[in-house]
């Protein structure tokens, strides 16, 4: 029944009330209470009755019944301890979720999964707790897992960030960081009078496709050499690369951009994910 939902403001006041629940900043807690935006996030992420889920951050369980209802499973990790009484009356209903307590950046979410479900596909949905988006984001693509979508709630800006193409004033290594391993787009925008409490600023939220990681070519190094590119954004790459501390003069920079067939007056904005992948290959190993 529609009113019984868990996305309502008055069943999640409820709830809230009935355990005497006070939010914690500090932890990035903004509730959902829009129907329309948790079917859309769900939708987004293309979930199927064949699809298991993980969850990082349930909160009172809002996204989460949608996904039971929506999805084969979902195993959700939730950091809040206080949480534990809320979703363990607001998700009885469901036999189809399992909760973990504990810290997403540091349990061993591998091994949590293939206990319960093997080599199964992952597909990730989560309106994610904003001050540690990026090291969820990174924790999650290093999962040695079948990982095949990502759906997140972020800031408006972040996502922006994430799924900007070369050329555009958002495109930076946060965008090269997740093209390189996922093909993202901006699936909708979210007011912030659909949280409570209200945070300050909008949302939006982001489905990423993985792909294979490009092949042979180290993850550290990549970012080692977006990270210089895009250190002095308004020079060249000539002037970046050479003044950044590698062990290599001008001239060394100078050959390595022509075999990498990148013009050395060229920005890092205007560079693809495939020139940052064939400088990454140019660039001698021993960097640091
Ligand atoms: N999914 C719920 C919703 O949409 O209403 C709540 C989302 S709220 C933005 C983020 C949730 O992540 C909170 O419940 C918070 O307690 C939890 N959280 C914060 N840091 C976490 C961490 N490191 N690991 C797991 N959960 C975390």
């Amino acid at each position: 029944m529609e009113n019984k939902r868990l996305y309502t403001p008055s069943r999640v006041k409820e709830l809230l009330n009935a355990h005497g629940f006070s939010f914690t900043k500090a932890l990035g807690q903004n509730f959902l209470i829009d129907g329309n935006v948790v079917r859309s996030i769900v939708q987004g992420a293309g979930i199927t009755k064949e699809d298991r889920v993980l969850e990082i951050g349930p909160g009172i369980g809002t996204l989460t019944e949608e996904l039971a209802l929506t999805g084969k499973s979902v195993l959700a990790v939730e950091l809040d301890e206080k949480l534990r009484p809320i979703l363990q009356e607001s998700l009885r209903p469901y036999d189809n979720v399992d909760i973990i307590y504990g810290d997403a950046l540091k349990l061993d979410l591998k091994e949590e999964w293939e206990k319960r479900y093997g080599k199964d596909p992952v597909h990730v949905v989560a309106n994610l707790p904003y001050y540690v988006t990026t090291p969820i984001l990174g924790a999650l693509f290093d999962l040695d897992l079948p990982l095949e979508s990502l759906t997140v709630m972020v800031q408006k800006e972040v996502a922006k960030r994430m799924a900007a193409s070369p050329g555009t004033k958002d495109y930076g290594a946060l965008s090269l960081f997740i093209a390189f391993h996922s093909e993202a787009s901006l699936v909708a925008k979210v007011p912030n009078t659909v949280f409570i409490p209200r945070p300050k600023v909008d949302s939006a939220v982001v489905y990423m496709k993985v792909k294979e990681s490009p092949l042979n070519i180290s993850k550290e190094k990549f970012s080692l050499i977006v990270k210089a590119a895009f250190s002095k954004r308004r020079k060249t790459l000539l002037n970046a690369f050479s003044s950044y501390g590698f062990p290599l003069d001008k001239n060394d920079v100078r050959e390595i951009l022509r075999k990498s067939g990148i013009e050395e007056t060229r920005r890092a904005e205007t560079l693809s994910l495939e020139d940052f992948l064939v400088l990454t290959i140019n660039f001698p190993d021993d960097l640091i």
